[in-house]
């Protein structure tokens, strides 16, 4: 199984996303992420794609 990792449009909080999937609801705000359209910031397995969304979150939490 595949994963991408995706960024919120609406937070902008990080979220892993079965890849190939249509959309994804943000964990965090609920929003509705169309996956064509959301900026991927990682893709590949479980493990690699959340260590990236653990990353980018960390990085802008205040
Ligand atoms: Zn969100």
């Amino acid at each position: 199984m595949k994963y991408v990792a995706v960024v919120c449009p609406r937070c902008g909080m990080a979220s892993a996303a079965r890849a190939g999937a249509k959309s994804h609801v943000c964990p965090f705000c609920g929003a509705r992420i169309d996956l064509e359209k959301a900026a991927v910031i990682a893709s590949g397995s479980a493990q690699e794609v959340r260590k990236a969304v653990a990353r980018y979150n960390s990085s802008r939490t205040r």
